[in-house]
């Protein structure tokens, strides 16, 4: 049986690859630092299948001590500070975990076993303003936000190590992705409770920033195998995910609360303290190395992603 270790168990990523990797035969260690009652629900239907263990990957010991007990052939690092405009606010914890926090993984698995495959979470946000639409693996990176910072930080020495120490060691470009277990503070999901809590009476109205920010919007469930795909090839190599499609948030209000019967502008305010500086770049991916070499292509389109999200939430609430 082989085993994956998992850090950031408990995000909306962690519960899709475990789940994906169960079903697949694997042991699932998941490692999670957060302690919150309301995140570690997220994974309550899982918890008996996994091994969990609370924990931080700023822990260079703890890791050391995973990688010897468990013996995982495949690591995955999810775990990061995953909200961009917070990041300005935590600016060096940022750093500490979405950056630090890598090489202190990549350190573990070169003194413990230099032969387990490594995933990095890499982001769109690396290309910050990006100097090229759409942006592939060989786009610059100009990151403009402590997080996308950390990001590419975290990318580069994923490189690093593999050209230096022959480590397979992937970073994944992944562009926003989405689905019915994505955090409340994310406007998907904002969008999709909001337009459910108006339909049961229990909001009046659903309060947003930019409703022309345009982005690309896959769904979550499709990229945790691409994930998975980029640890099973010959040659460790990194790759772009997203759907190479951008819509709006406007697009996105719409098709929610239509597929509730309602009109959504009724109940969607525009409100300027969710508005965001320098949104003026399209980061929208060049997906075709991943078609070509993993044959990964997403299975769920746009719509069926807000649907999808709206009537989860719809099925949790009206039915409690
Ligand atoms: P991000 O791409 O990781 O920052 O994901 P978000 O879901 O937080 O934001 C996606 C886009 O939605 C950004 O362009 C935001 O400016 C835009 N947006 C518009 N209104 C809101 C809002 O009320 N909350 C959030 N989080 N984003 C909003």
């Amino acid at each position: 049986m082989k085993t994956a270790l998992i850090t950031g168990v408990a995000g909306q990523d962690g519960l899709l690859l475990s789940k994906f990797l169960l079903s697949k035969g694997y042991r699932v260690v998941g490692l999670e630092r957060s302690g919150n009652a309301a995140i570690l629900d997220r994974i309550r239907d899982i918890l008996d299948q996994i091994i969990l263990v609370r924990g931080s990957i700023q822990d260079q010991s703890l890791l050391v001590r995973l990688l010897e007990e468990y013996d995982p052939c495949e690591v995955y690092n999810l775990a990061a500070h995953s909200f961009v405009p917070s990041s300005w606010g935590q600016a060096i914890l940022t750093g500490e975990i979405n950056a630090l926090g890598v090489t202190r993984i990549l350190e573990a698995i070169r003194s413990v076993n230099p032969k387990i495959r490594f995933y990095q979470a890499s982001s769109s946000e690396v290309f910050g303003n990006a100097v090229e639409t759409p942006q592939n693996e060989n786009t610059p990176f100009r990151p403009r936000s402590p997080y996308g910072v950390a990001k590419a930080y975290g990318h580069s020495i994923t490189v690093n190590y593999r050209e230096m120490f022959g480590l397979y060691a992937v970073s994944g470009i992944l562009y926003n992705h989405e689905s019915p277990f994505r955090g409340l503070e994310f406007v998907t999901r904002k969008i999709s409770l909001g337009a459910v809590n108006i339909k049961l009476g229990k909001a009046r109205e659903l309060r947003l920033g930019n409703l022309e920010a345009r982005r690309d919007w896959g769904y979550a469930g499709d990229y945790v195998q691409a994930m998975w795909l980029m640890l099973q090839q010959s040659k460790a190599e990194d790759y772009v995910i997203g759907t190479g499609e951008i819509h709006s948030v406007r697009e996105f209000c719409e098709i929610a609360f239509a597929r509730l019967g309602l009109d959504y502008r009724e109940y969607v305010i525009v409100d300027p303290r969710f508005y965001r500086p320098n949104e003026d770049t399209l980061l929208v991916a060049d997906a075709s190395k991943a078609h070509r070499q993993l044959g990964w292509r997403p299975s769920v389109n746009f719509c069926e992603l807000v649907e999808m999200m709206v009537d989860a939430d719809w099925m949790a609430l009206s039915h409690s």
